[in-house]
C-alpha cells in the first residue's frame, strides 16, 4: 500500500513543493524538486525526520530567569519532545556563557545541547552606562 505526501523543500530559498510516494516504508517517488538535494530532503523527511532543537532552561541567580538554549545539530524529530522534557529538569547557574555545554548526549543521541546566549550573575556588579 502506498501513501502520498506534499512536503516543501528547505534546503535552498526556493523552497520546492516536492510530491512523494512511499510504499512500503520506502520512498519510491519524488517529483517537484527542481535539483536533485531535494530528492536527498525528501527522502531524509519521510525516512527519518531531523530537527533542530531550541527551547531555554532555567536560570539560578542570574539577571535572566531563562536561558535559550539549542542542539549543536538536529535530533530526531521523535527526540524532540523527550529531549525538552529532559532539559526542563536542567537548572544552571549564573553567569552562563554562550556555547557553554548544557548536557551532553542528550538521551544518547550523540547531540549536544549548548546555551545560545551570554547570563550574567545577578550579584556580578553592574558596569556604569
Ligand atoms: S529541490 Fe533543489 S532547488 Fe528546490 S528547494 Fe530543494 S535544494 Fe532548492
Amino acid at each position: 500500500m502506498s501513501e502520498t505526501r506534499d512536503i516543501i523543500c528547505v534546503t535552498c530559498p526556493m523552497g520546492c513543493t516536492m510530491h512523494v510516494v512511499v510504499a512500503d516504508g520506502q520512498v519510491q517517488e519524488v517529483t517537484g524538486q527542481s535539483c536533485k538535494r531535494g530528492i536527498a530532503f525528501a527522502r531524509e523527511e519521510v525516512l527519518s525526520p531531523h530537527r533542530m532543537l531550541t527551547t531555554t532552561v532555567t536560570v539560578r541567580n542570574g539577571t535572566l530567569p531563562l536561558a535559550p538554549v539549542r542542539s549543536r545539530s538536529p535530533l530526531p524529530k521523535a527526540l524532540l519532545l523527550p529531549a525538552a522534557a529532559e532539559l526542563r529538569k536542567i537548572v544552571l547557574c549564573a553567569p552562563v556563557q554562550q556555547g557553554q555545554l548544557v548536557t551532553a548526549n542528550i538521551l544518547g543521541s550523540g547531540i549536544d545541547i549548548i546555551a545560545s546566549r551570554d547570563i550574567a550573575s545577578s550579584d556580578a556588579p553592574q558596569s556604569a552606562a
